[in-house]
């Protein structure tokens, strides 16, 4: 295999970009994660590989839903609970602290780039290890609720399935109306994992300090996303509308290819972990 530095395009225009324009602001989606062993609902052309998540509307509607989404949660859980942060995490973790990043704002609800250590971050559509109740608003760890659902499921506990993308896992054609999902034991409302489902709108303050940082950016850096979901794909639109340079490191296709200044289709960690290599230090 040829490891001469031409092997690796792009890298020398990103250190260029980066190198020009000091505070970035960074937006990260599932492709970061995916080197970490979480599965993706996208393929490289941004299509859907299965089938589209739960939304909210069946979430809290229709008791099955429910109760299938956490019965798959029961068994996709530990996938999440056991994943460490990849080369991507790390490296945005580092840029972090040389001071050339303002915010990392990511689409990713697994919580990994906090855990590689960054520290300004919006996790734009919450946290799946965060549990929510829809009446109190009390949140609790997810890890205390899967001892619960373990202690009520124990035959579902000891099935094993293929894990699936946000902590989910492939599980069907199974009873679901027999898994018993317990209710917030302060109020007695409805438990939702703490992550904004399709459907759902993004809390307005997570948006509103997310513009504010890139409008105090000098241009953004995409890593790892399509940009097919609408909320991260704003701010996309929102950096080319200020006329602030963008740039992109993604493998696949995305949805605004054709806003970016620059693009690097190679894989995420291992560009940024040769970005950060070659930025001199600060
Ligand atoms: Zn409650």
């Amino acid at each position: 295999m040829d490891t001469s530095p031409t092997a690796f395009p792009g890298i020398d225009a990103l250190t260029d970009f980066a190198t020009r324009h000091p505070r970035l602001f960074v937006l990260t989606g599932a492709g970061c994660s995916a080197e970490s062993g979480i599965p993706t609902y996208r393929d490289g052309n941004g299509d859907w590989m299965r089938p589209a998540p739960v939304t909210f509307q069946a979430f809290t509607d229709d008791d099955t839903t429910r109760r299938r989404y956490w019965a798959r949660s029961l068994v996709g859980w530990p996938t999440m609970a056991h994943a460490r942060p990849g080369a991507a995490h790390h490296a945005l973790a580092q840029l972090e602290a040389a001071g050339r990043t303002n915010l990392l704002l990511t689409q990713n609800v697994d919580g990994l780039h906090s855990a590689a250590g960054s520290r300004h971050t919006i996790d734009l559509h919450g946290r799946v290890d965060t549990v929510r109740c829809m009446g109190c608003e009390t949140r609790t760890p997810r890890s205390v609720l899967q001892v619960e659902l373990r202690q009520r499921n124990p035959h579902w506990a000891a099935l094993e399935a293929k894990a699936a993308p946000d902590g989910d896992a492939d599980l069907d054609g199974l009873d679901f109306s027999r898994f018993d999902v317990p209710d917030c034991p302060l109020c007695g409302g409805m438990l939702k994992p703490d992550v904004v489902f399709f459907g759902e709108t993004v809390p307005k303050d997570r948006v509103t300090a997310a513009f504010a940082a890139l409008e105090e950016a000098d241009a953004m850096l995409v890593a790892g996303s399509s940009l097919m979901v609408y909320s991260g794909y704003r701010f996309v639109q929102a950096a080319a509308a200020a006329g602030k340079p963008i740039a992109a490191v993604n493998l696949g296709r995305t949805r605004a290819d054709d806003l970016f200044t620059l693009k690097v289709a190679q894989p995420v960690g291992e560009t940024l972990a040769a970005l950060v290599a070659r930025l001199p230090a600060t």
